[in-house]
């Protein structure tokens, strides 16, 4: 018999999710983001779910766009930190992808190389974050060089924000910043990410690259809730109750018996823990449902297990059912709890967990 833990990953949830971006895009192209195997939804799976309603895919690995090719699929494949050695090249051109050019070792790759077809680049530029593309001042030498190289077909501007969920920052500067650097080029533009394309219709560009808010999780949670979105929760984290305990005042529970119980109360073991993907951090107090009723988590998360408070569900015992996230518990709240992002959360779990389609 297998462990009752199991994660079910909602398609209908997925491509409403996708109606709902394409809403906030108006006229601008899509990028969905199923980067790192979905973010943990199954990448062929999404992609597939997708594949009627989105313009192009970005990710990051070349496997994953040889899976995408290898499962049938025609539209533009974005890489969102294009290659990383000349050798990678003939598979640009072989599998038709669309890599990042981020920095000059890139580009004298590119226009060194010798291939079949001419390659449709995104010149990313750094704005402000600091972590990929190239400054504005560089841009010029760049683009000329890439204007006149033989391999290089489309040529798109792009840049990410580093704050576009955030009340205070927002992106004004950075969007400042890319203007004035793309001010004397004809070509399409791309900036934002889920934040930036609920929040800012003004960055829209030509495409746009929602990832986290396809999932169903909220990119700004901290202004609006997925619910507030219109986003469906898409993957659910599911298990059981396998012991319950009776406590009494001054028993102890879980490794370093971190949760004291102040009186009598009833405590729920439930086969989920960091092995499966849930966060160890997690502390007292994080919620989780029980026959779809809300309670909290109790002490330190194990590798296997962690122990629920049963105590507000009379009828909860061996076999009840768990949500750990997702459907009737939004991951945006586990995330909150836990201190980290429903990012985290979804691309955290882990192979042993067996995946349903619903
Ligand atoms: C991951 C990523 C996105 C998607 O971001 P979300 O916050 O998940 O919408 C967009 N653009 C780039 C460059 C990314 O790396």
């Amino acid at each position: 018999m297998p462990r009752p833990i199991r994660a079910t990953i909602d398609l209908a949830a997925l491509r409403h999710n996708q109606a709902v971006a394409r809403r906030h895009a108006g006229s601008a192209r899509i990028w969905s983001v199923i980067k790192a195997n979905a973010y943990g939804h199954g990448l062929v799976r999404a992609a597939g779910a997708l594949a009627d309603l989105t313009d192009g895919f970005a990710m990051l690995d070349f496997d994953e766009a040889v899976a995408l090719r290898e499962a049938g699929l025609h539209h533009p494949l974005l890489l969102l930190e294009g290659f990383f050695q000349s050798e990678d090249l003939p598979l640009v051109a072989e599998y038709r992808l669309t890599p990042v050019l981020h920095h000059l070792e890139q580009v004298e790759m590119l226009i060194s190389a010798a291939l079949p077809v001419r390659v449709p680049v995104y010149v990313k530029v750094n704005t402000g974050m600091n972590r990929l593309g190239f400054s504005p001042d560089a841009l010029p030498t760049v683009l000329a060089a890439l204007k006149t190289a033989r391999q290089v077909g489309s040529i798109t501007l792009m840049t990410h924000f580093a704050d576009a969920d955030s009340e205070e920052r927002g992106i004004t500067e950075q969007l400042v910043r890319f203007r004035g650097a793309v001010a004397d080029y004809r070509h399409p533009v791309s900036l934002c990410n889920s934040a930036a394309l609920v929040r800012f219709r003004e960055a829209h560009g030509d495409w746009v690259r929602p990832g986290i808010m396809l999932y169903g999780a909220s990119p700004c949670p901290q202004l609006y809730s997925a619910a507030e979105l219109d986003l469906r929760p898409v993957m659910t984290l599911a298990s059981e109750i396998i012991a319950v305990h009776d406590l009494q005042r001054g028993d102890r529970v879980g490794y370093g018996g971190l949760f004291t119980a102040d009186g009598p109360m009833r405590v729920g073991v439930v086969a989920c823990g960091y092995a499966d993907g849930y966060p160890r951090h997690a502390p007292t107090g994080t919620p989780i449902l029980v026959e779809g009723v809300r309670t909290r988590i109790l002490g330190r998360v194990s590798m296997d297990m962690l122990c629920v408070d049963l105590t507000p569900i009379a009828r909860a015992g061996v076999g009840s059912p768990v949500t750990l996230w997702g459907s009737g518990l939004p991951a945006d709240e586990v995330a909150a709890a836990a201190g980290t992002i429903s990012y985290e959360l979804f691309c955290a779990l882990a192979r042993r967990v067996p995946v349903a389609e619903v």
